[in-house]
């Protein structure tokens, strides 16, 4: 029996990344509070959240500190925006605070209000400055397959899964995706990590040789992929990426919406993989969720060329009415203090190794496949067969069925496909960890 809720919800809402036909015999799960790492639902049943909400909700839920910074605020200054040069302290602060950390050279900070409006950015920045440099024929982004990195037309075409081009008439020409870095799933028979990423390298050499390097402006990169199934990076991928985009003059853009502010035991991604990347999109963990604020940080010569061309032509002629919003701004700069104060880093580093081995433990599992983290975050492959690895048929829908178990469990997690992601918020303790695989264990038993 559906509630009065979740009949007014089929009524009245589409809800993102659903499947709408059957939303309406299933329903919502209604959430009303949080607390801690955990979340509950209107009848007060209790859950950990085991995705911080979608890989955002780094410091949990009711967190009197941002609670209290996002009030004053308010009270303060609720809007004004950054056109024309217009300015607030906390967006200042912000922007000064994200260069000290920043995990290359930095020279500016441009601010949206999600990961996707940051990804549209850097595709716009990446255009704009070939038409300003004269080589206007240098626009083309590759991209990989599983890649996530966003909705809109431009961040939807850089993503790399069906389901966001079918229909909608995407990608964007000019916008290519090469092979996804899954050794597990991709690699051939007896291929080393080493060689899968050398491979890659090669191949992504091959479509940049076959698309004429001078018409390859960038390429876009999680540190770790996240929506496409909570992908880790082969060893040597990045290095070995890094050195090819060099080769070409690519601009590399390391996309850390989920992977910034510690997610991967380091403050940034970018650094836990050795990424030499030219800018950076920011979003997500940084208000941990507690407004939409996003961030893209932008390179001394990319700022000069764009200045440059504000002599020619005027105005920069980019960026939305949120943009920099003083009450985002007021909470990040707060959130950005509460990290180093509790040292978060430090702390994801020390319970990472009880999540890891957990998370492993599950691939002793008969229908794991695949079990691998890093920091706070990984992903689990469910699968029909561990020796051949030969996946279940799509429509039986196991991963899905895993996570409505480990719901009645008491555990929010996720499905991409029969991957299923864990990404907890990063207060997360030991003991918490140790419960949130127990109830996904308990879960798998019964998707058996
Ligand atoms: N980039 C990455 C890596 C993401 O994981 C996401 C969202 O999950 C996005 C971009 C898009 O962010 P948003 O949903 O805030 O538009």
């Amino acid at each position: 029996m559906l509630s009065n809720l979740a009949v007014r919800d089929i009524e009245t809402l589409v809800h993102p990344y659903t499947n709408l036909a059957t939303h309406r015999e299933v329903g919502p799960l209604v959430l009303e509070s949080g607390k801690g790492v955990y979340v509950y639902d209107t009848a007060g049943k209790e859950y950990i959240e085991g995705m911080a909400g979608l890989w955002c909700t780094s410091l949990g839920y009711s967190n009197q500190e941002l609670i209290e910074t996002a009030t004053e605020q308010m009270k303060k200054l609720p809007f004004t925006h950054i056109f024309g040069g217009r300015s607030h302290d906390p967006a200042i602060e912000l922007a000064e605070k994200l260069k000290e950390i920043a995990p290359v050279p930095i020279s500016k900070v441009f601010y949206g209000a999600s990961g996707s409006d940051a990804n549209d950015t850097q595709v716009k920045i990446v255009w704009y400055m070939n038409n300003a440099l004269g080589r206007p024929q240098k626009k083309k982004i590759i991209s990989r397959l599983k890649g996530y990195h966003g909705v809109t037309v431009a961040s939807a075409s850089l993503t790399g899964l069906p389901n966001n081009h079918i229909d909608f008439d995407l990608p964007l020409p000019g916008i290519m995706h090469t092979s996804c870095p899954h050794h597990y799933r991709f690699a051939e028979p007896g291929e080393s990590e080493q060689d899968f990423s050398s491979r890659l390298a090669a191949e992504l050499e091959d479509m940049i040789l076959r698309e004429g390097p001078d018409t390859v402006a960038a390429f876009i990169a999680e540190p770790v992929m996240g929506a496409g199934g909570a992908i880790l990076p082969p060893e040597g991928y990045f290095e070995k990426i890094n050195a090819i985009l060099a080769k070409y003059d690519i601009l590399f853009i390391s996309d850390e919406v989920i992977t910034g502010f510690g997610r991967t035991g380091n403050m940034f991604g970018t650094t836990t993989y050795g990424m030499k990347a030219d800018t950076i999109s920011l979003a997500k963990q940084i208000t941990s969720a507690y407004f939409p604020l996003s961030a893209v940080m932008l390179s001394e010569q990319v700022y000069d060329v764009l200045v440059d061309q504000s002599r020619k032509i005027g105005v920069f002629g980019h960026g939305n009415t949120y943009a920099g919003h003083p009450v985002g701004c007021a909470i990040a700069v707060k959130t950005l203090e509460i990290y180093q104060r509790e040292k978060i880093v430090e702390h994801v580093r020390k319970v990472s190794p009880t999540f890891v081995k957990r998370l492993e433990k599950l691939g002793e599992h008969p229908l794991v496949g695949e079990a691998r983290g890093v920091g706070l975050i990984g992903g689990v492959e469910l699968v029909k067969d561990k020796q051949t690895k030969a996946p279940f048929e799509a429509k039986k829908g196991v991963g899905a069925k895993s996570v409505v178990f480990a719901q009645e469990e008491g555990l929010i997690t996720r499905a991409m496909g029969d991957r299923v992601a864990f990404c907890p918020p990063l207060i997360i303790t030991e003991a918490e960890i140790e419960e949130m695989f127990n109830r996904y264990e308990r879960a798998l038993n019964k998707t058996l």
